[in-house]
């Protein structure tokens, strides 16, 4: 088995209610959208059998796995999950919901992209709900979100500092109006680390 893998590196989770924690993160090339705001590079990558992947991560004292992307669950088969489980590792995905998440994976999280109602569908329940928001986009009802332990509102970073303190601030006062929302800010970003 094999998967394109864009780079591999090991790093604290910036966001969400993994925050703080050690964190070996695989990019999975490709992607199934084109979000305008998007800041990730996935295109190409390498071809890596998972015994190749398995060598890279073992240098690295975690036993905390991060399928992120682009859309991991593009790639990210049981047989996948299975492999890594059984050499010890518990797996998170960071995914935009377009896709049934499996429950062998340890902690799920959906971030939709514009209208969430797809997402609901799909994943009826995941672990965490993280919405990335630009100053003035409505947040949606609950009711229209998959169920989760967490809610989290995610003001989009930019280049510009003032635009992305008008986002932070911005979330502050949703998250103010509808508690039951939480802020998370991408301290990755903050610390500048990967
Ligand atoms: S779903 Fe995520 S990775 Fe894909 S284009 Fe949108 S922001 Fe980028």
């Amino acid at each position: 088995m094999n998967l394109k893998v864009k780079e591999i590196f090991y790093s604290l989770q910036g966001e969400g209610g993994r925050q703080g924690e050690a964190s070996i993160f695989i990019r999975l090339s490709g992607c199934n959208l084109k979000c305008d705001f998007c800041d990730t590079d996935f295109s190409g990558g390498e071809t890596m059998e998972l015994t190749q992947i398995l060598s890279v991560i073992r240098q690295y004292p975690c036993r905390w796995i991060i399928w992120t992307g682009g859309e991991p669950a593009l790639q990210l088969t049981e047989e996948v999950i299975v492999f890594f489980e059984r050499e010890g590792y518990s797996q998170a995905i960071e995914s935009n919901g377009h896709y049934l998440l499996s429950n062998l994976l340890n902690y799920t999280v959906i971030s939709p992209k514009g209208n969430p109602d797809y997402a609901k569908k799909i994943n009826p329940s995941v672990d965490e709900v993280r919405l990335p928001v630009k100053k003035g986009d409505a947040i949606p009802g609950f009711g229209r979100l998959p169920k989760a332990k967490y809610y989290f509102l995610s003001p989009v970073f930019t280049d510009d500092i003032l635009v992305t303190k008008e986002n932070i601030d911005y979330c502050v006062e949703q998250v103010k109006q509808m508690p039951g929302w939480r802020l998370s800010l991408q301290i990755h970003k903050l610390i500048n680390i990967e």
